[in-house]
C-alpha cells in the first residue's frame, strides 16, 4: 500500500521509535528530528511519518502531507530562532544530489551563513 512503513528504512524505525532520534517536534503526520551528522548549528530533519522515496513522490500521492512537511520545516525554523537571519529547507533528491535515505525528508539548515549555490 502507497505510503506504508517500510521494514528496512531506518526513517520508519525513526517513526515507529524503534530507533531513538532526537525528536524536536511531532504532529499527526511528520516528525521533525536532529540530524546525526549536523551541518549547522540547527540541522534538523523533518519527515512524512508515511514512507514515499522522495519529496516530489510524497507530494504526488499525498500533497496535504507534503505541505505539512514544509509548514512544520518552518515551525522548526521559528522554534530554533533562525527564522530571522534566514535559513534553507534543502530535498535532495537521487543519489547523484546527495540523498541516501530513500523515505522522503527536508533539511532545515540555519545558524550559519549559506553560500549560494550550494555544492
Ligand atoms: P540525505 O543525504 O538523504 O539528503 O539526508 C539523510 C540525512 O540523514 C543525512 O544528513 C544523515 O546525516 C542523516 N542520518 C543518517 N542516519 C541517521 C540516523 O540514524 N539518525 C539521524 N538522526 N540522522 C541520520
Amino acid at each position: 500500500m502507497a505510503g506504508a512503513p517500510q521494514p528496512d528504512c531506518l526513517f520508519c524505525k525513526i517513526v515507529s521509535k524503534d530507533i531513538p532520534a532526537t525528536i524536536v517536534r511531532e504532529s499527526a503526520t511528520t516528525v521533525a528530528f536532529r540530524d546525526i551528522n549536523p551541518q549547522a548549528p540547527t540541522h534538523v530533519l523533518v519527515i512524512p511519518k508515511a514512507h514515499y522515496p522522495d519529496a516530489a513522490s510524497l507530494a504526488a500521492a499525498e500533497p496535504q502531507v507534503a505541505a505539512d512537511v514544509l509548514r512544520e520545516a518552518g515551525e522548526v525554523a521559528a522554534d530554533e530562532q533562525v527564522d530571522g537571519t534566514g535559513y534553507r529547507i534543502i530535498l535532495n533528491t537521487g543519489s547523484g544530489a546527495g540523498q541516501t535515505v530513500f523515505h522522503a525528508h527536508a533539511h532545515v539548515l540555519g545558524g550559519r551563513g549559506l553560500e549560494w549555490p550550494p555544492g
